[in-house]
């Protein structure tokens, strides 16, 4: 299956993704992942993205889209992907057609997550990530660890990531209503589009997500 998740940030894009992926045995891929893996490993490509993300803007499509093609393009996301944050604007969205249509593909369907605003700030306030594994996350009162400030899973640091203090955190979801909102109704030209409703517990949201998928 070839499936695209959208929502705010605070939907809990990459819980569900992380299990969603695992469930219908497809690669996860989150570019905001590949950015994050980018600028720990020092590259240009990191150096480039990161004063945009720190800002919570979008990195520009030049290097964006360029990143986003590689990582499908690789050997295991031959036979479907998780988009986790890509596309994120019409443009993205455009060129990721154009790259299904090249190799005779197309997408089977565009989850949306919806949150009230509301809910947002309070989720993204209390997050915590890990400094080992960024898919590994947490929050204060959500989705806590067993020992404060540590993962469970590798031990790592968890810490507050800098996109999401206050200000940068009120801008993303401003880029998200001008920038991203606008991408729904592109899919739902398509036909593609569930929407769901991300309030409650994280298994829950999942069961109606893959409900959706057998639609
Ligand atoms: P979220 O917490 O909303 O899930 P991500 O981890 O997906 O955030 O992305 C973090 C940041 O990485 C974004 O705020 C943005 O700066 C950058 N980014 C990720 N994906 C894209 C994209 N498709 N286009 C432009 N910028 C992106």
């Amino acid at each position: 299956m070839r499936i695209v998740l959208v929502g705010p940030p605070g939907a809990g894009k990459g819980t569900q993704a992380t299990v969603l992926a695992e469930t219908l045995s497809i690669p996860h891929i989150s570019t905001g992942d590949l950015f994050r893996a980018n600028i720990s490993q020092g590259t240009e490509l990191g150096r480039r993205a990161k004063a945009f993300m720190d800002a919570g803007d979008l990195v520009p499509d030049e290097i964006t889209i360029g990143m986003a093609k590689d990582r499908m393009e690789q050997e295991d996301a031959a036979g479907g992907f998780l988009l986790d944050g890509f596309p994120r604007n019409v443009s993205q969205a455009e060129a990721l057609d154009v790259m299904l249509k090249a190799g005779a593909m197309n997408l089977d369907a565009v989850l949306d997550l919806e949150v009230e605003e509301d809910e947002v700030v309070k989720r993204l306030a209390g997050r915590r990530t890990c400094r080992k594994d960024s898919s590994h996350i947490y929050h204060v009162d959500y989705r806590p660890s067993k020992v404060e400030g540590v993962c469970d899973i590798d031990g790592g640091e968890l810490y507050v990531r800098e996109d999401q203090t206050e200000e940068a955190v009120r801008n993303r979801l401003e880029v998200y209503h001008t920038q991203t909102e606008p991408i729904i109704d592109y899919y739902k030209a398509q036909g593609l589009v569930s929407t769901i409703p991300a309030l409650g517990e994280v298994k829950d949201v999942t069961q109606r997500a893959l409900d959706a998928l057998k639609k």
